[in-house]
C-alpha cells in the first residue's frame, strides 16, 4: 500500500479532473486507518461479512474518524461475493448475498456513509456463466437510499447489462479483471523475442488506456468532471 501510495497521490494531485485515490476493501481497521495515514482520500471499509447490526456500529464509527479528516467513505451492505470462491458456474458466487432495500436506507440513516456497494447479482473477478442482475431490487434500493450506489465485480458484464444498471440508479462502477485482461492481453501480442519490459509498457499502457475509454464511454461518463 505504502508503494502504490507513493505513485498515485502525485498522479492524482497532476490530473486536470478532480480525482480520488481510492483504498477499496479495507478489511480491517488497521490497514483502512494506515491507507487514511497514506493519505488516501476516500476510502472503502468493507465490514459486509459481518451481521447488520455490527456492520452498522463498524462503519459508522469509521465514517466518524474519516470524515473529521476530509475522508470520505464507501461501505457495503449484502455480500459481493467472488467468482473464484463459487464452487460451480452460476449467475453469481454462491457466497453473495443480496441487499435488502429497507437494510439499505436504515444502514445510510445510522451510518453516515458517503457512497454505498450494493449486491444485486455481481460477482468479483471472472465470470463462468453469464450473471443475471437483479435490476428490480436495484430500483428499490434506489429509490430509498440518498446516497451514490457503487456496483463490484462489473468487469465481463455485457453493454447493456452495463447501460441497465446505470439507468436504474449505479453511480459508480468498479472495474478491474477487464482492464488487467487487456493489460496481459497486449503483453501477449506485442511481445518479441529479446525485448525487454520497458519495450512492453508503452504497449501495457496505451491498451489499459483504451479499454478504460471504452468503458467511460459506455458509461456515459466522458467530460463531465
Ligand atoms: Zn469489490
Amino acid at each position: 500500500m505504502e508503494e502504490l501510495s507513493c505513485f498515485l497521490l502525485p498522479m492524482a494531485e497532476k490530473a486536470s479532473v478532480p480525482v480520488v485515490v481510492h483504498f477499496d476493501h479495507g478489511l480491517t481497521a488497521e490497514k483502512t486507518r494506515l491507507a487514511m495515514d497514506l493519505g488516501f482520500t476516500s476510502i472503502m471499509y468493507d465490514c459486509s461479512t459481518l451481521g447488520f447490526e455490527e456492520n452498522c456500529k463498524a462503519v459508522a464509527e469509521m465514517v466518524r474518524e474519516a470524515h473529521s479528516r476530509g475522508i470520505s467513505v464507501e461501505a457495503e451492505l449484502g455480500h459481493v461475493g467472488s467468482n473464484e470462491s463459487a464452487a460451480e458456474a452460476s449467475s453469481a458466487s454462491d457466497t453473495s448475498a443480496y441487499t435488502d432495500p429497507e437494510e439499505a436506507r436504515r444502514f445510510i440513516e445510522a451510518t453516515g456513509a458517503d457512497a454505498l456497494a450494493v449486491s444485486i447479482g455481481t460477482a468479483h473477478g471472472a465470470y463462468r456463466a453469464a450473471p443475471k442482475l437483479q435490476l428490480e431490487l436495484l430500483r428499490k434500493i434506489a429509490e430509498v437510499v440518498p446516497v451514490p450506489l457503487v456496483m463490484h465485480g462489473g468487469s465481463g458484464l455485457s453493454d447493456d447489462d452495463f447501460r441497465n444498471a446505470i439507468r436504474d440508479g449505479m453511480a459508480k462502477v468498479n472495474i478491474f479483471t477487464d482492464l488487467n485482461c487487456a493489460c496481459a492481453k497486449a503483453a501477449h501480442d506485442f511481445y518479441q523475442p529479446g525485448c525487454g519490459m520497458t519495450d512492453l509498457i508503452p504497449h501495457l499502457t496505451e491498451a489499459v488506456k483504451e479499454a478504460t475509454l471504452k468503458k467511460m464511454k459506455l458509461f456515459g461518463c466522458v467530460g463531465r468532471a
